[in-house]
């Protein structure tokens, strides 16, 4: 396991892959792992993390900051329950899982409380799969004017997660329907505000480069 060459090796393929390299930010998942995994990352001279359970993610936070070590950007991936978001809000970059106006509810309530404005992306089953969490289509667009009264939020896009398959037809699919839906709600909704598309994992991620993504998220081809 050489997680630096790992990491470079990634956005090398960054650049040969996405149309836009300079918009792409990969985000390394470290959901298998404990706090070593992170320290291993950090060693790398990389600092974007994601991890996908909010007492863990507690966890994990905690102790980093007990060594003082202030400097890792966290993003959350995870199904979140309402009553977890407490572990999570002050520090989390980005609520890449957001997939149902309730939680987005909260979350601005308690971003409001801790006078904080929380970025999230709205989750998308794009292909329907009965184990994936996400909104259907045209449900997210039926909630879309609540969404806008949320002032403690800031919807920065989509994410969403392919079937896992080595068919590339069917990951560039839906990667390239979360794209046409992006840019559906950024003309009809947001005037242009979305401006992240959350595809891409150890799978599937170079299809979601060529589809646009903006944050690929990988765990295994890290730690591998
Ligand atoms: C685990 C996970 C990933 C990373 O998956 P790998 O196959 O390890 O790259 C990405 N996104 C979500 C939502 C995950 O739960």
């Amino acid at each position: 396991m050489d997680i630096k060459k790992n990491i470079q090796d990634i956005k090398d393929e960054i650049k040969k892959y996405s149309p836009h390299p300079d918009k792409v930010k990969l985000i390394v998942v470290t959901k298998y792992g404990g706090v070593e995994d992170i320290e291993k990352v950090l060693a790398a001279n990389y600092n974007v993390i994601a991890e996908n359970k909010a007492q863990v993610f507690r966890d994990k936070l905690k102790y980093f900051k007990e060594k003082k070590i202030e400097n890792i950007e966290w993003h959350f991936i995870g199904n979140l329950q309402s009553n977890k978001i407490k572990y999570i809000i002050e520090d989390v970059k980005l609520i890449h899982s957001v997939n149902k106006l309730s939680l987005a509810k909260e979350i601005d309530k308690q971003a409001k409380a801790v006078s904080k404005k929380v970025n999230i992306l709205l989750e998308v089953n794009i292909f329907g799969e009965e184990s994936k969490h996400g909104y259907e289509e045209a449900a997210l667009i039926q909630d879309l004017a609540e969404y806008k009264k949320l002032e403690n939020i800031n919807i920065c896009g989509l994410m969403t997660m392919a079937p896992y398959t080595d068919d590339e037809d069917i990951q560039r699919q839906v990667f390239s329907s979360l794209r046409a839906l992006k840019d559906r709600l950024n003309k009809e909704y947001f005037s242009g505000n979305l401006t992240e598309l959350s595809m891409g994992m150890t799978n599937d991620y170079k299809v979601a480069l060529e589809e646009g993504a903006t944050l690929i998220r990988i765990g295994r081809k890290i730690f591998e």
